[in-house]
């Protein structure tokens, strides 16, 4: 497959599933396959995928949509920070409707706090340098797809001598959350679907230690309907065959190495930092901060910020349907007390969010 039509060709797709179905009797048990990406979340369930696959396959969600895995604490910062005088807070938009235990960044924007939603942080940069006797900081959640466009704001800041610009850092790396998954017991896991987007950063390389350490395979994807089924046949082969390496699909955009550009930029300008997952808790080496030599433009260390707490809201499941411990249907808030018009929990939030996927295709 070449051009975007035949990665849509329903005579394709029916192939790829006649393979998967006979492949898959190959298998002496059920597998459990991991989706770790916000976006094939919601296309798999948009193409219908999970009722196409023969029952030895159980396809399940992971922590990939970064809005969900945000924790509590970060959220109350971005909150508190839009409540201080002279401070404008700038986000992308999923973000503004979570909750916390301050309410949501849509709520202060709505009680007249300075919240502005933005498509890209340069947005934010543009208006500090308009603004100088605005404070104004970037809400910086996201993979390592949109990690880079945090560093090059930091950046152009720096370039253009802003005083008046700030990142709350709260950006994630994936390959630490697929290890910690790997290595809980409660989460059972034979193979993982990678993300196609954060691999175009940060190479399939990344995922060398699903195949050598935990001896599982482990194929990146892209987001069309043929995409998908073709890494599940990749995937559902190697079961077969008792294999475990990592493979790329998604190679219209997806290499080995990755992105060399968007690595130095995060390099020079963010450091890796222990940090807490929504539902994961502290995974090592897993987020991004700002690094000291752009610590002017640390907004943890500028403002004074205080502590604010993790817990979940009550009855929420967001913790277990982030690891593939249960579906959201099994929540007994889903659809009831928590609807994307009036979410309880991150994951009915956001667009890319499980709960959200369910609520609308499931
Ligand atoms: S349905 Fe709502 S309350 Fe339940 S886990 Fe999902 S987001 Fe949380």
């Amino acid at each position: 497959m070449k051009y975007i039509d035949e990665f849509r060709n329903p005579e394709i797709a029916k192939k790829l599933i006649a393979k998967i179905h006979n492949s898959a009797k190959k298998l002496p048990e059920q597998k459990t396959i991991m989706e770790i990406c916000g976006g094939h979340t919601v296309a798999l369930f948009k193409f219908g995928i999970h009722a196409l696959l023969p029952e030895k396959i159980n396809l399940v969600s992971g922590p990939g949509c970064p809005v969900c895995v945000t924790t509590n604490k970060t959220i109350d910062k971005s909150v508190w920070l839009a409540k201080q005088p002279g401070v404008k807070v700038f986000s992308f938009g999923d973000m503004m409707r979570v909750p916390g235990s301050l309410g949501t960044l849509a709520d202060a924007a709505s009680a007249g706090e300075k919240v502005r939603m933005i498509y890209s942080p340069m947005q934010a940069v543009d208006f500090a340098e308009k603004n100088p006797d605005e404070k104004c900081v970037l809400f910086g959640v996201g993979f390592e797809t949109t990690v880079p466009t945090h560093a090059a704001a930091v950046l152009a800041a720096k370039k253009l001598g802003l005083k008046n610009f700030f990142l709350l850092s709260a950006g994630k790396l994936t390959p630490p959350a697929m290890h910690a998954l790997l290595e809980d017991e409660k989460v059972k896991l034979d193979a993982f679907i990678a993300p196609g987007h954060v691999t175009t950063i940060i190479g399939a390389d990344a995922y060398k230690f699903i195949e050598e350490e935990f001896k599982k395979p482990c194929v990146v994807s892209g987001f069309e309907l043929c995409d998908l089924l073709e890494s599940l046949l990749k995937i559902i082969d190697q079961l077969v065959n008792n294999e475990h390496k990592v493979e790329i699909q998604y190679t219209r955009t997806v290499t080995f190495e990755g992105n060399k550009k968007a690595q130095e930029i995060i390099d020079e300008v963010l450091k890796v930092a222990d940090t807490n997952w929504r539902g994961l808790g502290l995974i090592p080496k897993s987020g991004f901060k700002v690094a000291e030599a752009f610590a002017e433009f640390n907004a943890e260390t500028f403002f004074n910020i205080p502590d604010f707490s993790d817990e979940e809201p009550t009855g929420c499941r967001c913790g277990d349907v982030l690891k593939g411990i249960c579906v959201p249907e099994e929540c007994g808030l889903f659809g009831k007390k928590c609807t994307p018009e009036h979410p309880v929990g991150p994951c009915m939030v956001s667009s890319e969010g499980s709960c959200g996927a369910h609520y609308r295709f499931g």
